[in-house]
C-alpha cells in the first residue's frame, strides 16, 4: 500500500509553503462556516481543497515552484510591511516617521526638537519638519 503511494506520488509535486497556507485557509473556511452557515463560504473552501489537492498531485513541477516563489515573495512583503510597523509603534514615543515628500521613503526624526532641517537619506532632498 505505501509503495503503491509512493509510485503514485513518482513525478508529482507533493505539497510546499503554499499548499500549507491554502489548507489552513480552508480549514479557517470550513471552522468559520459552521457559523455563518454560508454557501459563498462553502464554495470558496472547497475550490481552496481543490487547489490544495491538485498542486499536491500536479505533475507541471516548475510552474508549482514559480507559485510557490510567488507566494512566498509575497509573504514576505507582508511580514515586512508588519514588522516595520510594530518597529514603529515601538518607537512612537522617541520618533516621529514621516515619508520623504519627494521620493516617499519611510524618514523618522526625535520626537519634540521644534523645527527639524531634514535631508532624506535616500534622495538627499533637504526640507524642513516640526518633530
Ligand atoms: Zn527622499
Amino acid at each position: 500500500m505505501r509503495e503503491r503511494f509512493y509510485r503514485f506520488m513518482a513525478g508529482r509535486y507533493g505539497t510546499d509553503q503554499l499548499n500549507r497556507f491554502l489548507s489552513i485557509a480552508a480549514m479557517a473556511a470550513v471552522v468559520l462556516n459552521l457559523f455563518l452557515r454560508s454557501p459563498l463560504l462553502w464554495i470558496v473552501s472547497v475550490a481552496l481543497l481543490i487547489a490544495v489537492y491538485f498542486r499536491t498531485f500536479s505533475r507541471n513541477l516548475q510552474r508549482r515552484r514559480a507559485e510557490n516563489e510567488k507566494y512566498l515573495g509575497t509573504k514576505k512583503r507582508v511580514t515586512d510591511w508588519f514588522g516595520t510597523l510594530r518597529d514603529r509603534w515601538k518607537m512612537r514615543k522617541d520618533y516621529v516617521f514621516f515619508r520623504c515628500p519627494s521620493c516617499h521613503a519611510m524618514l523618522r526624526v526625535p520626537r519634540g526638537k521644534g523645527r527639524l532641517r531634514v535631508t532624506c537619506r535616500k534622495c538627499g532632498a533637504a526640507f524642513e519638519r516640526r518633530s
